[in-house]
């Protein structure tokens, strides 16, 4: 399983810098990359929004 950052996302980058296995890049919103990630849920943390879920 991974997460996944939802079309809520406001491109704040908040989440890119809390990932421990940097697999979150900018995109038209910030994405993730499903192979690294190790489902910490760190992203999700510090969203504002609650856009990065569980896929
Ligand atoms: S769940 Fe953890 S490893 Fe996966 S993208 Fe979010 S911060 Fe990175
Ligand atoms: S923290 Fe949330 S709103 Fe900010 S870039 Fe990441 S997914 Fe998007």
């Amino acid at each position: 399983m991974a997460y996944v950052i939802k079309d809520t996302c406001i491109s704040c980058g908040a989440c890119a810098s809390e990932c421990p296995v940097s697999c979150i890049t900018e995109g038209d919103i910030y994405v993730i990359d499903g192979g690294a990630c190790i489902d910490c849920g760190s992203c999700a943390g510090v969203c504002p929004v609650d856009a990065p879920q569980p896929e």
